[in-house]
């Protein structure tokens, strides 16, 4: 497996930056991680987007599919030029709920929807994908997912507040994309559904992931300040989230 960074940032994308995105590559297969703000663009230096096989959405927060009406559009128009077929629309593995959210996903013939949960799993081409629901959010669910090709294993943690039951999901994993909203400064007293880099590089500690990367960072942080919150993570190499970013595995 190859993971690109096309988007890492949280909230807002700052100038010329993107929320979250990841464009995966197996030896088969082109997949997309999250779909946010300016990911799309991103995603272009890599490849045309009508090549993608599938979209995975961890849940439905602006940040994380604020891209995906333009890509629903440049999906239409690419099979009304005939760069994809007219009858094979895009799958994108999501949550079952909020319902308006769900009814937004399956567009003309461009898009599908296709529902996940932790009881899900899905085999496509030589990827192997399984669900986990985090501590996040209002009450919606949204799911880290493990990859797994070729005997590596990548966990995108999506958002995770310090409540999630890793467990064996994340045991071991060759490379966990783990989310530090916060910094020791700004973190909240009370846990909402968010870690801090410093508890991000516990978790991937504790589980003894093989490499870490630290992504839905803030923009305006220093990515040597990241660094030094992270050190708590010894047991692998850890990264902090840019745009570009290639990691292979
Ligand atoms: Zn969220
Ligand atoms: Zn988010």
């Amino acid at each position: 497996m190859r993971v690109t960074v096309l988007g890492y940032q949280s909230p807002y994308p700052g100038p010329g930056g993107a929320t979250p995105g990841y464009l995966v590559e197996t030896d088969q297969l082109r997949i997309l991680l999250d779909c946010g703000s300016g990911v799309l663009a991103n995603l272009g230096r890599h490849y045309p987007i009508y090549e993608l096989d599938a979209l995975f959405l961890s849940h439905y927060h602006h940040d994380h599919v604020a891209d995906l009406g333009v890509l629903q559009y440049g999906l239409m128009v690419h099979q009304l030029f005939g760069e994809r077929d007219p009858q094979k629309p895009l799958p994108i593995y999501a949550p079952n709920t909020p319902v308006q959210n769900v009814q937004s996903l399956t567009y003309r013939a461009a898009t599908a929807f296709q529902p996940i949960d932790e009881q899900a799993s899905v085999t496509l081409g030589d990827l192997h994908v399984r669900f986990l629901r985090t501590d996040h959010g209002d009450g919606d669910p949204c799911y880290a997912m493990r990859l797994e090709c070729g005997g590596k294993v990548l966990v995108y943690g999506a958002d995770s507040g310090p409540g999630t039951p890793w467990g064996a999901f994340l045991e071991e994993a060759n490379l966990f994309i783990g989310e530090g909203t916060y910094l020791d400064h700004n973190l909240p007293q009370k846990p909402n559904g968010h870690l801090s880099v410093r508890q991000a590089a516990e978790v991937a500690e504790s589980h003894r992931c093989g490499s870490l990367l630290l992504t839905h960072l803030y923009h305006g942080y220093d990515p040597a300040e990241v660094r030094r919150q992270a050190a708590g993570y010894t047991a692998g190499n850890c990264q902090v989230a840019e745009i570009g970013l290639q990691i292979h595995l």
